[in-house]
């Protein structure tokens, strides 16, 4: 009886779990839940006994497969065992940890830089710890949720802009007081709908009126710029951002998070950051595979290259098909495709995956302006004839359900 009066901290779910519920009872497949049973490259997995193509993953640069990534992580495992147990600050800092901290300050030419255990973290830790009371933050409205929650967490006010508007951050800006502390946030690439950020503008703007730059290069690190440095590196503004925030999840092939800046008094974050201070470092497996990834990725042209070429295909081939696309050009190596609502989203979806091609779904509130999007990122791996089966996969598909302009 007195259960009644106990108000469930869960009914804040229920329309989340009514929703799960029909979708599943439809005999629909968990967009959210799909296991991959063996992998067996960075384009190719087993799941449900189907060999699948992997078109969802971060896996830019294909350097999970990598046979010296591979081989350092496991001479630190058996050097340095399978964990440090301990926070960066107290037993948690290895040679491995300061050998990765190095590889980012020379890729980046930059003087700091600090590993933190996910890019999560990275972005909560810096943004919490650096804008204070009074201080103000001023961030693009399709910001990753990490950067979203880094606000949360500061005491700063928290002032959004329409993406990627460089008059609407400069209206923000205009507003603020002369006197207080500034950091603008921004993404080199935007993940949902693979768009890249008119940085170089962006930047100049947060310069002229005395704000500090956060740019997190989480989608665009080994993929854009001519070394692979990211946005800000093709719109050659790197020496004017303060912090650079990125992840070793993505094109490193790994996991773990980073922030390298120039900032002479950036080493007392260490003592000040509670996500970098209150948790486990990073297994030397992990720092060790990291540090390798990223000083090949340091000279992975043809990588590179590989990768926009695959970019620029499957844009090509799905846009001729008459899929609307998130982008007029290819800017990055996400390619979204734009569904008309969830249903049929989730429907394309699941028929994908049965032809064995497995994309991201996207959809509301992770994607801007409400859409459901198809998102497909690609690899240097992915093959010429595996872009060809993607495109031709997509069309028959997408035919069969009626979801191509024109048909
Ligand atoms: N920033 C952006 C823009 C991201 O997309 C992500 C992850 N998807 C992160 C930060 C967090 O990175 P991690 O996976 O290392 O926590």
């Amino acid at each position: 009886m007195m259960n009644d009066h106990i108000p469930d901290l869960f009914r804040k779910f229920d329309s989340l779990v009514d929703e799960r519920s029909k979708l599943l009872s439809s005999g629909m497949q968990d967009p959210f839940g799909l296991v991959m049973d063996r992998v067996i490259s960075p384009t190719v997995a087993i799941c449900d006994e189907r060999e699948t193509i992997l078109l969802g993953t971060y896996n830019y640069m294909g350097m999970t497969f990598d046979p010296d990534v591979i081989e350092a992580g496991k001479k630190a495992l058996q050097e340095f065992g399978a964990g440090t147990t301990g926070s960066r600050v107290f037993n948690g800092t290895y040679a491995g940890h300061k050998a990765v901290e190095q590889s980012l300050c020379e890729y980046y030419g930059m003087d700091h830089a600090m590993v933190f255990s996910t890019g999560y973290q990275a972005n909560l830790g810096i943004i919490s710890t650096i804008a204070g009371k009074g201080d103000y933050v001023v961030l693009d409205i399709d910001s990753h949720a990490s950067i979203w929650d880094g606000c949360k967490m500061s005491d700063a006010e928290i002032v959004p802009f329409r993406h990627n508007d460089v008059e609407a951050l400069e209206k923000r800006l205009g507003r603020i007081p002369a006197g207080a502390g500034k950091l603008v946030v921004l993404e080199g690439v935007y993940s949902m709908l693979g768009d890249v950020a008119p940085l170089q503008e962006m930047v100049t703007v947060a310069k002229k009126y005395g704000a500090m730059v956060l740019v997190d290069e989480a989608h665009a690190m080994g993929v854009v710029g001519r070394r692979g440095r990211g946005v800000a590196e093709d719109q050659d503004c790197l020496d004017a951002v303060d912090f650079v925030i990125g992840t070793f999840s993505k094109s490193v092939g790994t996991v773990g998070g980073f922030c390298i800046s120039n900032h002479p008094k950036f080493e007392i974050l260490r003592l000040a950051c509670r996500p970098y201070v209150f948790t486990a470092s990073l297994p030397p497996s992990v720092v060790a595979t990291a540090c390798t990834s990223i000083r090949k990725l340091m000279n992975a042209d043809e990588k590179r290259l590989r990768l926009w070429e695959n970019s620029k295909a499957l844009h090509q081939g799905l846009r001729a098909a008459g899929f609307q696309l998130g982008t007029e050009e290819p800017q990055s190596a996400i390619i979204s495709v734009i569904m008309p609502d969830l249903e049929s989203g989730v429907g394309m979806w699941e028929a994908l995956l049965r032809e064995g091609l497995y994309v991201n779904l996207a959809r509301p509130p992770a994607t801007p302006a409400n859409m459901t999007l198809l998102r497909c990122s690609l690899c240097s791996e992915h093959s010429a004839g595996q872009v060809e089966k993607i495109i031709s996969t997509f069309t028959r598909v997408g035919e069969a359900r009626s979801l191509l302009a024109g048909h």
